[in-house]
């Protein structure tokens, strides 16, 4: 027997985003009881690990931040790293949520209870909790892909993933080779060329890459959206469509995509007036194919002295060195490994056990990103095919936080003790979404991705545009589920 004085509304795992919005909005629905397990000292998830040089998001900041918590302090209208960190520890304080958070507690198990539709999540100190649900917020980026090149590991200097930079390295007068020329990369060569002796830039792959609009926001700007929060909303709301206007081009009207071609391509001939230099920096796939990049820095920092771009293949690393293809051995004292992460091979971060015991496997299908077939009770935050190439993900965590409030609620009222997606939902769900992959530019645009299993399959975007997305994760749909009725065998 279950006293019902220990059951929990909830567990939910990681304290980043998603973890955090999902706690605020489960305290203001009244499901008051629920703890935060964070595997860190600290909460921030994404934003708390990646704190390289230049480290800042390339989406808005008036729209990468909870709808209900805008921020009228952003100093830059794209946010570093910091200020978004600060920003989710403010949050964590103004809504009172410290009291249920237990850092430096991995969840290492996950059990359902059958009978009692219930969760017991173990933790890596030897906690225990039971819950009616279990929400997973721990994020699709924190797995980081290492490159196998034969001799990486017999390299005598520094060498560290951009998601683990070694802040005991000091880079000043260093001689340093990036490997990698994604999101990660493109903010790190400008904010560390400067002050290396050398950078040497490994391309693999040209990226697309367009401006961002930048500048500063003034105290008097900051003052004004203080003073009246409807000239943030509507920012807000301004940004959003903007975005989801170049979110058409990945899916619905491929031509926005070549307008944004165009563009990348006149800022590139504009950038940098060697030919030679031009043609490597050329992308060679259909933009959108992979994440295109915001920059204002980076082919600036490509064309300083310092720098070099090396886009022959890395051959072997030695102790002290890199060698291309070419036969060319350049000396480095620090390999950074802008990699990226292991994000399509869908994992769950530890055991969980659903019903009869079965194992959630490694590339499980959802239903909505959200829930799993097999799973009561059981929900996540940027799931399966929840990404997106274009806008805020904050966007997509409120919609399934919204969702998951619902499910939540519908088991309150009908008294329910369990809540199971049909496994035919499901299975015609991803039939459905993986038809529209089809014919999007991540599957056909002629680029490898981390968007894509090795076997091809997008696991790891949405479809369409947040507004669909919303609108289907509005209602909790209720029959779409399996429900099984409390039998009360809880004390
Ligand atoms: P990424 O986009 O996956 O880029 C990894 C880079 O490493 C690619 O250029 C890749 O080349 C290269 N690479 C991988 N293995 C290699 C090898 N063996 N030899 C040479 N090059 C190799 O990773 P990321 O830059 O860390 O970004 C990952 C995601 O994090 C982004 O897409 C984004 O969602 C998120 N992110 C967001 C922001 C933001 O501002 N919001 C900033 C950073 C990251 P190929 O292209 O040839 O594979």
């Amino acid at each position: 027997m279950v006293a019902r004085s220990d059951v929990l509304d909830a567990v939910i795992v990681g304290a980043g985003f998603a973890g955090l919005g999902m706690a605020i909005k489960l305290d203001a629905a009244g499901f008051s009881r629920f703890v935060i397990l964070e595997r860190a000292e600290r909460v921030g998830g994404t934003w708390r690990d990646n704190r390289y040089p230049g480290c800042a998001c390339d989406v808005p900041a008036h729209l990468y931040s909870f709808s209900f918590e805008p921020n009228p302090n952003w100093s830059l209208p794209y946010a570093p790293q910091k200020e978004i960190l600060a920003y989710l520890e403010r949050c964590v304080d103004k809504y009172g949520l410290r009291d249920r958070l237990h850092l430096g507690n991995a969840a290492t198990d996950a059990t359902f209870d059958e009978e009692l539709g219930l969760w017991t999540v173990e933790t890596s100190r030897g906690k225990t909790f039971r819950a009616r649900a279990l929400v997973v917020g721990t994020g699709p980026l924190n797995r980081w892909s290492m490159p196998a090149i034969p001799g990486l590991e017999g390299f005598r200097g520094a060498k560290f993933h951009s998601a683990a930079w070694d802040d005991s390295f000091s880079i000043d007068g260093k001689r340093v080779a990036v490997v990698g020329t994604g999101a990660s990369a493109i903010q790190i060569v400008p904010a560390i060329a400067p002050g290396a002796a050398r950078v040497f830039v490994h391309q693999r792959t040209a990226p697309w890459i367009l401006p961002k609009q930048n500048g500063t926001i003034d105290e008097a700007a900051q003052a004004r959206f203080a003073r009246r929060p409807a000239l943030q909303a509507a920012l807000r709301k301004s940004l959003y469509g903007i975005t989801e206007f170049w979110g058409l081009g990945f899916t619905h009207v491929r031509s926005v995509m070549k307008l944004g071609e165009i563009a990348s391509r006149k800022y590139l001939e504009k950038s940098v007036a060697d030919p030679a230099l031009r043609a490597e920096l050329t992308p060679r796939y259909a933009m959108g194919c992979k994440r295109i990049l915001f920059s204002n820095d980076y082919y600036a920092a490509i064309q300083r002295e310092n720098v070099e771009l090396v886009t022959d293949a890395i051959a072997e690393v030695r102790e002290r060195s890199i060698v291309t293809r070419d036969g060319r051995e350049r000396e480095v004292d620090a390999i950074v490994l802008a990699t990226g992460f292991d994000a399509a091979d869908v994992k769950a971060p530890f055991p969980i056990r659903g019903s009869g015991g079965r194992v959630l496997p490694d590339g499980a299908d959802a239903y909505l990103g959200t829930t799993f077939a097999g799973f009561p009770n059981f929900f996540m935050i940027i799931g399966p095919n929840t990404g997106l190439g274009h806008t805020s993900m904050v966007v997509m965590m409120e919609a399934q936080i919204g969702y998951i409030l619902g499910a939540l609620r519908a088991m309150q009222k009908k008294k329910l003790k369990r809540l199971d997606v049909r496994a035919d939902v499901q299975r015609r769900y991803n039939e459905r979404l993986q038809a529209r992959l089809a014919k999007s530019v991540w599957n056909g645009g002629g680029c490898t991705s981390w968007y894509k299993t090795e076997a091809g399959k997008n696991t790891t975007l949405w479809p369409g545009l947040t507004i669909e997305y919303r609108a289907r994760m509005a209602r909790f749909d209720l029959e779409s589920y399996d429900a099984a009725l409390e039998a009360l065998p809880v004390a």
